[in-house]
């Protein structure tokens, strides 16, 4: 027997005159290679959950798709599961049903592997967003991309790279928190790195984080570890907002109707600005307007992304040199996963990392309604 019924959630080319997110998802069945079919490297896992990260949407939304994108694929990059085969060559101590988080693959050879920034692997781009054609085949023959971020957890059972493994057999994990843990290698671990490993704020620092979905929230909640004694929370949704406030938001801040965001982020930050702001919106006006008010010596991160071409800042130079400003790009986190996962798993055993407040899990076929929801989505395959 060469394949294995499973089944996925594909997407196709976005019909843009009807779109909304999650509109070219469908729930199909598909076959998967049997054990004896893997490739080197490749691992088959049963997922138990999934996160739904704004990625995901992102590269399902481009028109016609792009090169790396080749309609139809199965996305997802965010998961748990157990493993259900090992093909040849994994090097990785991993055995039939151990548990494992999935996370982005990188080449584990480069200069920024070896110096254990992963994120920033020279070929992050080839492993991860691109998905590579033919792993599934769909009902009528047809060949579906997989692979995706070495994954594609939008699968009941997918074919993932070992790269993207990480085995979590001895951190005593069980099925509940398994499920829970799902979004730890993609969103969590980017909100809490953008912190925790990229901006590192002190005490006294006024820490601004723009976008409170699951990314914004895992931020907060790590500025909060840190003790900073202001935290400033920023959306348009007043829910997000008075959650955020529940997980350690000193101040909150709610966008809508504004029409003078640099003054209001000043005011809200003391009047001086704030000294470190996390983005996770990657809205371009609401960048510029929150650069302009950050504090001499202030930190920017980036972290919200765009596909657009017009996701470009325009920075007076003098201006930026004069304030002594540090501006950050962030992937991932800067994540380690292999270190950096299993301490997240720590600080949420310790009550820091609310996980369970800021997730709600949905049955696969609900997804498409999932997306509706203001907060950080995960859903049972
Ligand atoms: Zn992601
Ligand atoms: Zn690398």
């Amino acid at each position: 027997m060469s394949s294995t019924s499973s089944q996925a959630i594909v997407a196709t080319a976005p019909d843009l005159e009807n779109y909304t997110p999650g509109s070219n998802w469908s729930l199909q069945p598909i076959s998967i290679p049997s054990q004896d079919k893997l490739a080197d490297g490749e691992i088959l896992v049963d997922m138990l959950a999934t996160g739904i990260c704004h990625t995901d949407i992102l590269t399902t939304s481009v028109p016609g798709g792009t090169p790396g994108f080749p309609y139809p694929y199965v996305a997802g990059h965010e998961g748990s599961g157990y493993v259900r085969a090992i093909g040849p060559g994994v090097k990785k101590d991993i055995k039939v049903g151990d548990p494992v988080l999935l996370s982005f693959d990188s080449c584990g050879a480069c200069g920024s592997c070896a110096a254990k920034h992963p994120a920033y692997c020279a070929h992050f781009f080839p492993l991860n967003i691109a998905a590579t054609e033919g792993v599934f085949t769909n009902e009528d023959g047809e060949g579906v991309a997989g692979k995706f971020f070495g994954q594609s957890s939008f699968a009941k059972t997918s074919v993932v790279k070992e790269g993207s493994v990480l085995n979590v057999r001895d951190l005593g994990v069980g099925r509940e928190e398994l499920k829970l843990f799902a979004p730890l290698g993609c969103g969590i671990q980017t909100g809490a790195g953008a912190v925790l490993r990229v901006a590192k704020p002190v005490k006294e620092d006024r820490v601004m984080v723009l976008g409170l979905g699951g990314v914004g929230l895992s931020a907060l909640m790590a500025a909060k570890m840190l003790g900073c004694e202001q935290i400033i929370g920023v959306d348009k949704v007043k829910s997000r907002i008075e959650l955020a406030k529940t997980l350690g938001a000193t101040h909150g801040l709610d966008t809508t109707g504004l029409d003078d965001l640099t003054t209001s982020f000043k005011e809200v930050a003391g009047g001086q600005g704030p000294t470190v702001i996390i983005d996770t919106t990657g809205h371009v006006p609401v960048i510029k307007a929150a650069y302009n008010s950050l504090a001499s010596r202030g930190t920017f991160v980036f972290v919200g992304a765009s596909l657009s071409p017009d996701f470009v800042l325009d920075i007076g130079i003098t201006q930026h040199m004069m304030n002594g400003t540090r501006l950050l790009g962030c992937s991932e986190g800067d994540s380690f996963p292999e270190e950096f996962i299993p301490q997240l798993i720590k600080y949420y055993r310790e009550g820091n990392l609310q996980l369970d407040k800021i997730s709600k899990f949905y049955q696969v076929r609900c997804i498409p309604e999932s997306l509706t929801w203001n907060g950080m989505r995960q859903a049972n395959v």
